[in-house]
């Protein structure tokens, strides 16, 4: 049966999480035919370093592409490689994540094989001869179901949406050589900003704590970074009327037209839960909402809800949790 080549993508000469996440469900795809995956692997020199992780959630072989230009995420030369790749290993399916990178990579890869591409899906699985993805669409109010035939597809998974599992081969690993000479592509990013914020990011935290216009003020979301802080593994975010009050960067929105998430826990602090605020976040695993309007529309996707005075309600889940993970 046809492998499954996977995209397991770094950022700064480092893998992240979502690289592990594609390996995941690529695996998870090869292991319902018995196929392999092969990974591939972006980076500057000395990537090839540091691709132990990807062995370690399932990739049987990875094939490494080292490039100075590979640091900035050259999309045209890294598409090209990733399409030639797909059609000289006779893939069934690329998968890679819906990232930033990814949602850039995906359409390009999938035109230059003329294959089809889901984009930014739930889950992945093999179903005889298909692929069957699950995709929110309409704001994530309907999750389609997409049957996807022929060989290869395209698929990118939405961060978090994959927990990474350790399913480990030995580390086999081949240099492959960039398909196109990033020297010459059209396109090139001269310089990349690193955020100041040394927090977890919003895409790979487990935990969000979420707050809205219900905090009453910018000084209050104190209250949200402290809980975040008493989990340890948390991100703060925010809603859009925040964001555009100035309460919050806009790098925090979560919804429509900011990111999207799929952590574990989701917590939403003083958050009404409009469509577009849910569009961004219904897909997480466990939604708490804390809202002194019981009638508030949050409740309807909560897993757990709290109607009461979020200024209130917080330093008493704060200590809470402080003393639970104390505890253990
Ligand atoms: P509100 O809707 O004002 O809700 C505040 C909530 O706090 C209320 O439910 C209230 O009961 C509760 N509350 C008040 N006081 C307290 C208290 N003391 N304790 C507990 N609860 C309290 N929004 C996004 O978030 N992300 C997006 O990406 C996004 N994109 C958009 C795109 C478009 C094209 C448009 C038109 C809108 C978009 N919006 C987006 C805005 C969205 O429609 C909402 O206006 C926004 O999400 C509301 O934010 P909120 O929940 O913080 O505020």
């Amino acid at each position: 049966m046809a492998n499954i080549l996977a995209v397991a993508e770094t950022r700064g000469g480092e893998l992240r999480k979502v690289a592990l996440e594609a390996v995941t469900a690529a695996r998870a795809l090869a292991d319902a035919t018995g196929a392999q995956v092969h990974a591939l692997v972006f980076g500057p020199a000395g990537i090839g370093g540091k691709v132990e992780a990807v062995a370690q959630h399932g990739a049987d072989q990875v094939l490494v592409c080292e490039h100075a230009a590979y640091d900035k995420a050259d999309a045209e030369s890294m598409s090209a490689t990733i399409a030639a790749r797909a059609k000289d290993g006779g893939y069934r399916a690329v998968v890679m994540s819906a990232s930033a990178q990814g949602k850039d990579l995906a359409p390009r890869v999938a035109a230059k094989l003329d294959a089809p591409l889901a984009g930014d899906v739930t889950s992945v699985e093999a179903a005889g001869d298909t692929i069957r993805v699950k995709h929110p669409t309409y704001t994530g109010k309907v999750i389609t179901t997409l049957v996807l035939t022929g060989a290869p597809v395209v698929v990118s998974v939405r961060p978090s949406a994959v927990t990474p599992s350790v399913n480990a081969r030995p580390l086999a690993t081949q240099a492959v050589a960039p398909a196109s000479d990033p020297a010459a592509s059209r396109v090139k990013v001269t310089e990349v900003f690193a955020g100041t914020s040394t927090k977890l990011d919003l895409g790979e935290a487990p935990v969000i704590i979420s707050g809205g216009r219900g905090l009453k003020a910018a000084e209050n979301f104190k209250l949200v970074e402290d809980l975040a802080d008493a989990f340890g593994n948390a991100a703060v975010g925010a809603t859009r009327a925040v964001t555009d009050d100035g309460w919050r960067p806009h790098s925090d929105q979560i919804g429509q037209t900011g990111r999207l998430v799929s952590p574990d826990l989701y917590v939403a602090c003083g958050i009404s839960g409009a469509i577009q605020h849910l569009a961004g976040m219904r897909t997480s695993r466990t939604i708490v909402a804390i809202n002194k309007d019981a009638e508030a529309p949050i409740f309807k996707i909560a897993d757990y809800g709290i109607v009461g005075d979020v200024l209130e309600i917080l330093p008493v889940l704060t200590q809470a949790v402080r003393a639970a993970r104390q505890s253990h």
